[in-house]
């Protein structure tokens, strides 16, 4: 946002990168903001308050992660309608401290307003791991890699939406393995919006392309069982995955595999960054380039 200015020396990274970069006293911390929204990012019948109230303290923690850093604190402020018992405030509150505690992060304020729909907006500070890692580090002949799988939750989205029920994924805990990729990694990004969509933003950061292979991509279960085309679909434009993506060197990496194995948490290669105008493209095994459409948790914005 052009308004926003440039900022001062002690703003390390200012907005457009997971979480902004502030130094406090010679120290840097991290600091990121997300909402969810009820209608937009989820709907009330498809968790329970502690599991929304865990999603909304991961989805930070996820771009605390992005960034290589280990969450420490946060604040919540919870709009909720006229009316809404005090059982499912509680339940989101418990589900958010539970998932916090996990990282040693904790709940240290929070404001609570009557509002038309239910919304929870969490700020998370976050402590820099051994190196903070922006989406602009990518170079030419660095490897592409992604963690986890993708397209769970776009998968039951859309199900829910053709009548059946579907399993809604909970948001993966990636805070130790981006830490750990912190170490060697020379971009990195959480998935949010879709794949291709957020490693277009580490593109343009970086001033690279990047070339995916579709058929290396990890396709979450749920993608599997659906036809080709459609699986890769939700997979690579779906969005809400929350894994992380990233390039490192080509000579890291046997240390990317080593981390993967170490926690157990597949990092999978699934393409290269080249020289050229910030752009990403999906090929196929032959090289042609794929075109997918937005998918999956796009049609619950619209
Ligand atoms: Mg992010």
């Amino acid at each position: 946002v052009r308004s926003l200015g440039r900022p001062p020396a002690w703003v390390r990274v200012g907005p457009g990168d997971d979480a902004a970069v502030l130094a406090v006293a010679d120290r840097s911390l991290l600091v990121t903001t997300d909402a969810l929204v009820d209608g937009v990012h989820f709907r009330r019948g498809w968790l329970s308050p502690r599991a929304l109230g865990e999603r909304a303290y991961r989805v930070n923690a996820s771009d605390v992660a992005a960034m290589g850093g280990w969450p420490r604190a946060a604040v919540m402020a919870l709009e909720v309608p006229r009316g809404t018992p005090t059982a499912i405030l509680d339940g989101i509150v418990a589900g958010f401290v539970r998932a916090a505690r996990a990282h040693g992060a904790v709940l240290v304020g929070g404001n609570l307003a009557r509002g038309p729909r239910l919304a929870i907006t969490v700020t998370l500070l976050g402590r820099p791991g051994r190196r903070i890692v922006t989406r602009g580090g990518a170079r030419p002949g660095d490897v592409v890699f992604v963690t986890g799988a993708l397209g769970a939750g776009a998968a039951a989205v859309r199900a829910r939406r053709g009548g059946r029920t579907a399993a809604f994924p909970a948001v993966p805990d990636r805070v130790a393995v981006g830490a750990a990729l912190a170490g060697i990694a020379s971009a990195m990004i959480d998935v949010s919006d879709g794949l291709l969509q957020d490693l277009g933003h580490v593109a343009r950061a970086s001033g690279v392309a990047i070339r995916v292979a579709a058929d290396r991509i990890p396709l979450a279960a749920a993608c599997r069982r659906l036809p080709r085309r459609e699986g890769l679909t939700l997979a690579v434009a779906g969005g809400e995955d929350y894994e992380l993506a990233g390039t490192v060197p080509r000579g890291r990496r046997a240390a990317l595999q080593r981390i993967a194995r170490r926690l157990g948490c597949p990092c999978t290669e699934i393409g290269e960054v080249v020289a050229g105008r910030p752009a990403v493209r999906l090929l196929d095994a032959s090289g042609r380039a794929l075109h997918v459409a937005r998918a999956g948790f796009d049609h619950l914005r619209r």
